[in-house]
């Protein structure tokens, strides 16, 4: 698989937290032919497994993006929506938007709002609808809208809404078709709620009991004009091995373990620590007795805008990375 072409075949799927049935299918689908069991949980959780000898170790991708969800048709035909997730109303502002139906949609913020501190109550979704009754026939209070835009190239950079964290389900499922034998029982999670609260990952690693654990996530870069130094992550430095956010405190030995498995195979990496903002990792250290956790993070800028952007040399270098942990 190319994970270019699999990121855009994510990029087009639905999958906004607790509407994942698109997103899911298709990962279920592109993950088939590498998996001896594939489990859906009660939460929807796609849980992957490649049946191996060894300690039962568990890498969870979130599937689930950020979106929008209707609350309110008024009588022009506009929608006033709920958030789902770390949307940012000012940097949604003149959005393209998609509803799983196919229906598309602008936010727009109403004209005398204060951009600077714009509120979602402050802002509308045009569907092109005349009016209510129009509207009604196209969506429903309930409805889930996304970003809606292409995966866009940029040298070896790309630029789409939803690489947090479509990349990181992109690069295990890349690791997945390269691991033959494993040298552990691998369990690949692909969760479910992790933008509205680690939900998804925190009953997986209760179902899964691994013994270690490794959430894959995007990072916030720290390496743009006037960035905040809250970040250590940079575009193009390799794969970020997690030491802490503010969901977990990684467990040395993993840390160690990604550290040495990189420097063994020349693989480029970078330490990751991210002073706010939270992974799967956090739900999974603290399942049952306790989980030794880590984390494999591709940095990304502008993450939860409809522009991310991340470096596909550092996808790359995390597929590795994941390859190395799993078969050694
Ligand atoms: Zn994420």
């Amino acid at each position: 698989m190319e994970l270019l072409e699999v990121l855009e075949a994510l990029n087009r799927t639905h999958g906004p937290s607790g509407d994942e049935g698109g997103v899911r299918e298709k990962i279920a689908e592109l993950a088939r032919p590498f998996a001896d069991e594939i489990i859906t949980d009660t939460l929807g959780n796609l849980i992957v497994h490649k049946k191996g000898e060894g300690p039962r170790v568990m890498f969870a991708a979130h599937m689930d993006s950020i979106g929008f969800i209707v609350t309110h048709i008024e009588k022009e035909g506009f929608l006033r929506v709920g958030r789902l997730g770390g949307v940012v109303p000012k940097e949604a502002a003149y959005s393209n938007l998609r509803f799983k139906n196919g229906v598309r949609g602008v936010f727009v913020p109403e004209e005398k709002a204060d951009l600077g501190r714009l509120r979602l109550d402050q802002c509308f979704i045009d569907i092109g609808a005349d009016d209510e009754e129009a509207a009604k026939k196209l969506v429903r209070v309930g409805d889930t809208a996304v970003y809606d835009g292409p995966v866009r190239v940029m040298g070896d950079r790309v630029t789409a809404p939803y690489l947090d964290d479509r990349i990181a389900c992109a690069v295990l499922l890349c690791a997945l078709e390269q691991i033959e034998q494993p040298a552990c029982d691998l369990w690949m999670v692909f969760t479910v709620q992790e933008e509205v609260g680690l939900r998804g990952a925190k009953t997986a690693a209760w179902w899964v009991e691994p013994d270690v654990g490794l959430a894959v996530d995007v990072t916030d870069a720290d390496d743009t004009p006037g960035s905040e130094r809250s970040g250590t992550a940079k575009l193009g430095k390799g794969a970020a091995v997690k030491v802490m956010d503010s969901s977990v405190i990684c467990h040395p030995e993993v840390v160690a373990r990604l550290e040495e498995l990189a420097g063994a195979r020349d693989i480029p990496v970078q330490r990751d620590i991210l002073r706010a903002g939270g992974t799967d990792a956090g739900a999974i250290h603290t399942a049952r007795l306790g989980v030794k956790t880590g984390g494999i993070s591709i940095p990304c800028r502008y993450i939860h805008t409809p522009a991310e952007t991340a470096d596909l040399r550092d996808a790359a270098a995390c597929v590795r990375l994941t390859v190395a942990f799993a078969q050694q």
